[in-house]
């Protein structure tokens, strides 16, 4: 019998909720017992190719790319993780919300103490993915099913929502398992 798929992905993440998965070390090998990984930055697959069961998404949208790949999850996956701050409410990278965006690119690429860019250039080829006006956590672009907190969630919170999803249990984590830093 097929295993269930899992896909996953860093949109504005940092990948350190990506590192948090993987810290859950050993149990690596009973996750690949459990289930087939489809589209994720461990292997090296681009779009997702089968139906998956589960989607885990790290990081908000700031890109329209990120928006582009959303999408993709949600219209894949039968149940959609928002994983980490910044999926779930837009984590650190939401800061520059509250700074327009046009002062975030002249502080980026032609103010900044650090900018060596005498004719003011900006990069804008087309391959380069437009920037939203603010970074959006996943839920206000796709529905999403589940939201799991921590800046990264910890490697057993992980372990054990993806163990119940698998398992038809609820999810249901005990309180030393949810922080929001
Ligand atoms: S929630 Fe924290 S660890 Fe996860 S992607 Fe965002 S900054 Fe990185």
């Amino acid at each position: 019998m097929s295993k269930p798929r899992v896909a996953t992905t860093s949109l504005a993440g940092c990948f350190g909720c990506h590192m948090s998965l993987l810290d859950i070390d050993e149990r690596i090998l009973q996750l690949i017992e459990l289930v087939d990984f489809d589209r994720s930055p461990i292997d090296d697959i681009k779009h997702i190719s089968q139906r998956c069961a589960i989607g885990l998404i790290e990081g908000g949208c700031c890109n329209e790319e990120n928006v582009h790949v959303l999408h993709e999850f949600r219209e894949n996956c039968d149940v959609l993780i928002s994983f980490g701050d910044c999926a779930t409410m837009g984590g650190i990278p939401a800061m520059r919300n509250n700074i327009p965006l046009e002062e975030c690119i002249n502080e980026a690429y032609r103010d900044g103490v650090t900018v060596y860019n005498p004719k003011g250039i900006v990069p804008q080829d087309p391959e380069i993915p437009l920037l939203l006006d603010k970074v959006y956590p996943a839920h206000e672009v796709v529905k999403i099913d589940y939201s799991l907190p921590g800046c990264p969630p910890s490697a057993d919170t992980l372990w054990a929502a993806l163990t119940a999803l698998l398992t038809d249990k609820p999810v249901e984590l005990p309180y030393e398992l949810l922080k929001y830093d």
